[in-house]
């Protein structure tokens, strides 16, 4: 993902902020200074009521961290590895390789981050009722950053995907029936209620109805197509369906000569070997980056993307799946036991393997 930057790590989990939050950032600011049910819009002078708002506005994002980082601490307790945090415009998103199937740990995985909003709503709002008295501007900004928690608390608990509401009820229906007899119950509550936020919407409420029940049926109908397909491919192994022709390219053409080489092959995507090895991988999607008129003079190892992923053959197919879908990446070098490079297995090949199984 080149839109987001990575600004630090906490508990070994690398923090990103995606480009949709820093354009959000001054949206929220502008909002906490002058909307008059936060209490900052009458604060004299304006210098003190920006400040307060645009603190107001990072420690809001600070708190969705803190929400994510609570889902991820249970998550690594349960042994996930995670990828990564990325705060986007509407909040926090943490990518992990392995979602456990177990409802217990989804269960309390997904209370984890719920729980921590409604802890720092609660402490912050009991410390600004301890203090009213004052009534000094800074009591506004802790006010306003405990209702948020609040607010955060009660809507990632609305019990529809991609809410953490959504997986607690799965979660508690998969203690009750199969697992993806839970998924399509949860799914359809969701949309049920999608609908239903959708109808509201349209009878008055606002457009901000609409926008979110898009959200959570878009969400719901994801989260039931990704389970469906990843119960289908547990148990097939890598080996029966990467693409074992592999056609490698060296890191010294040029993106032209790439350009020919696709059009002869029809693959998108190539590993990249010199004398050493394996040093990376180059996909259309490197060359679409690269005006026409430049492809003569760029080479393959200017656009590869040097961190190779790998899994083995005899792994499963879903974990390539996962992979791809935590990384954002099409496609996935497969070894065998010797470290040599055997296959490919992109999207397509796991498509193409769900739609023969389904
Ligand atoms: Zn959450």
């Amino acid at each position: 993902m080149k839109s987001s930057i990575q600004i630090g790590k906490i508990m070994d989990i690398p923090i990103k902020l995606h480009v949709t939050f820093l354009l959000i950032l001054p949206v929220f600011a502008w909002m906490f200074a002058n909307e008059a049910s936060f209490g900052l819009n009458e604060i004299k002078p304006d210098s003190l009521r920006y400040v307060l708002s645009t603190s107001a506005a990072i420690l809001l994002f600070v708190c969705v961290l803190l929400h994510e980082l609570g889902h991820s601490y249970v998550a690594k307790k349960h042994g996930a590895h995670i990828q990564g945090i990325t705060l986007f415009l509407f909040g926090g998103v943490s990518s992990m390789e392995e979602i456990p199937r177990n409802p217990r740990i989804e269960f309390k995985m997904a209370l984890a981050g719920p729980s921590v909003s409604l802890l720092i709503g609660l402490i912050l709002i009991i410390i600004w009722w301890f203090f009213e008295a004052g009534g000094s501007p800074y009591l506004h900004l802790i006010w306003i950053v405990g209702y948020i928690n609040l607010v955060l608390f009660v809507f990632n608990l609305l019990p529809a995907f991609p809410m953490d509401g959504g997986r607690v009820l799965r979660a508690w229906l998969a203690s009750q029936m199969p697992y993806i007899k839970a998924t399509h119950a949860a799914a359809g509550i969701g949309k049920m209620f999608a609908i239903l936020m959708g109808v509201l919407g349209l009878v008055g409420l606002g457009p901000w109805f609409i926008l979110i029940a898009f959200f959570i049926y878009i969400g719901a109908s994801e989260e039931e197509k990704s389970t469906e397909v990843s119960l289908i491919l547990e148990g097939v192994k890598i080996k029966d369906i990467m693409s074992k022709e592999i056609k490698s390219v060296n890191s010294g053409i040029s993106i032209e000569e790439l350009v020919d080489i696709m059009f002869k092959f029809k693959h998108m995507g190539y590993p990249v070997v010199d004398e050493g090895g394996l040093k990376g991988i180059v996909t259309f999607t490197d060359v679409q980056r690269i005006p026409k008129e430049e492809r003569k003079n760029v080479k393959v190892s200017d656009v590869m993307t040097k961190e190779i992923v790998a899994l083995k053959e005899e792994d499963d197919a879903s974990i390539a799946l996962r992979q791809m879908t935590a990384k954002n990446i099409g496609r996935i070098i497969i070894k065998d036991d010797y470290n040599k490079m055997t296959g490919i297995v992109s999207r397509t090949d796991l498509l193409r393997a769900v739609e023969l199984l389904e």
